[in-house]
């Protein structure tokens, strides 16, 4: 078998892969579980070696021990994180995407993938109100969106400052409340900026008053350039005062950035869509499609009120690309870090295009119901106790009487059963557990299954 040339034997491993993909596909993997490096060791061994093992060998170590070895995330008793559970349309298109060698960074590369996804994109945009000339990319996740949208701001902050004559300051700073993802923190390390941290309300909701508060009170030296608000906290689901904190960053000329990488799809929900009011304030949205949109990993919505912005902040300058930036097209290159990209929205529009918006305001009202009615079992089961009411889709609740260990090793033995993955999770230092439930397969009976592990 050759590495390019198309032959028999190539031929025949080509359908041996597609008929596993389309296993996958068709038919829902189990749970499955971890292995340690040893454990997989020993069953698999070296597998890369000067001449190859061949063909029938390797897709053998992969389906027979390597992806068992690794969890399903759409598995419907995947309950923890923020599950995965693509569309079946659109995790087969993504081998549509991996068979073409087409790039997804500039506009004369990937005219047509890009128009694709920039409708994918536009309608993520109308959800939240964004204006007409509103745009973005597709990148890797949230972490990327979050870091990709708040380097662009503080270009902005730098640029508003150098326009009026003035240096840089002693300090960047954003706004930030602890209930935002871990990866703002991460943005604010790699940036080299201050997080303030702001205060939430006894709800969890983060305000604007105390971001009026926040900011009045910075120090001298420190110059605050965006504050970071999220629309459906990873945690607990909590959609922070949007209005009131876009109004803020209104007075205050602040990047009013929102992350809403996990609730975003709730935009489609018309049950819920006026918690968001206010989302059409931001500057820049991330919305994870891989998460509740039913996009394969790994496809992060990147969204900007003003593209421009961004373009000036993000676009490389070299003199093999220079050519390209003179051609005033449309490059999502040129709007978060990255350059080479995979055409990741791709998945993510064909299952749109084929089953239309309705469809997925449907499937997203449907994970509403099962929430709420996992909120009905949890409160009807006499050793349960919500940590603090549901919101979207998260639920937060105690088992009562159990410690840390308790819980650990219930998950690790529901876990190892192949049961369920639900894994503690903290608020306020006390160990409870949480679900989240994004895919349409999770029924009233797979959440039954979990209370009822836990009398
Ligand atoms: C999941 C999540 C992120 C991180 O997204 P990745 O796609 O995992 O990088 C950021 N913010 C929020 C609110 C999230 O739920």
């Amino acid at each position: 078998m050759s590495l390019h040339e198309f032959d028999a034997e190539t031929d025949e491993l080509i359908w041996s892969v597609f008929r596993y993909a389309l296993d996958r596909i068709k038919n829902q993997p189990p749970l499955d579980g971890p292995m340690t490096a040893g454990e997989l060791f020993d069953r698999v061994g070296q597998t890369i070696t000067p001449q190859g093992m061949g063909g029938n060998a390797a897709l053998e170590v992969y389906a027979e021990h390597l992806a068992p070895a690794s969890l399903s995330a759409d598995h419907p008793r995947y309950l923890s994180y923020v599950p995965g559970a693509p569309s079946k349309t659109a995790a087969v298109f993504d081998l549509v995407v991996g068979s073409s060698s087409m790039c997804g960074s500039s506009w004369l590369d990937g005219a047509g993938l890009i128009y694709a996804e920039n409708q994918a994109l536009r309608w993520l945009s109308d959800l939240a109100g964004l204006p007409e000339e509103a745009g973005g990319c597709f990148v890797s996740g949230g972490t990327m969106a979050n870091l990709s949208a708040l380097v662009a701001a503080r270009y902005t902050a730098n640029q508003k400052r150098q326009d009026a004559g003035q240096g840089r300051p002693g300090r960047w700073a954003m706004l930030v409340a602890d209930s935002a993802h871990s990866s703002v923190a991460s943005a604010s390390m790699a940036m080299d900026v201050e997080i303030i941290s702001v205060p939430v309300d006894d709800q969890q909701r983060l305000r604007g008053a105390a971001v009026r508060e926040a900011y009045q009170n910075c120090l001298e030296g420190t110059e605050i350039f965006a504050v970071v608000a999220t629309a459906g906290t990873t945690n607990l689901g909590v959609i922070d005062a949007l209005e009131e904190i876009g109004a803020a960053a209104q007075d205050l000329d602040l990047w009013f950035h929102i992350d809403a990488a996990y609730g975003g799809a709730a935009l489609a929900a018309p049950s819920v869509r006026p918690q968001f009011a206010g989302i059409e304030l931001c500057d820049s949205l991330t919305i994870d499609p891989h998460k509740w949109l039913y996009a394969p990993f790994d496809c992060a919505a990147l969204l900007y009120r003003n593209p421009e912005l961004a373009r000036r902040a993000h676009t490389q300058k070299a003199s093999y690309l220079d050519a390209i930036a003179l051609r005033d097209e449309w490059n999502p290159s040129d709007l978060a870090i990255h350059l080479t990209r995979r055409p990741r929205g791709l998945p993510f529009w064909f299952s749109l295009a084929v089953h239309g918006t309705d469809a997925y305001e449907e499937a997203i009202e449907t994970t509403l119901k099962v929430s709420q009615q996992a909120h009905q079992l949890i409160q009807a089961a006499p050793y349960l106790e919500m940590v603090c009411p549901p919101s979207l889709s998260v639920l937060v609740f105690r088992r009562t009487g159990w410690n840390a260990e308790q819980y650990q090793e219930w998950s690790d033995d529901l876990l190892a059963r192949e049961i369920a993955l639900v894994v503690p999770t903290k608020v306020d230092e006390e160990t409870v557990l949480r679900l989240c439930i994004i895919n349409p397969l999770t029924t009233k009976e797979d959440i039954a299954v979990v209370v009822d592990a836990l009398a």
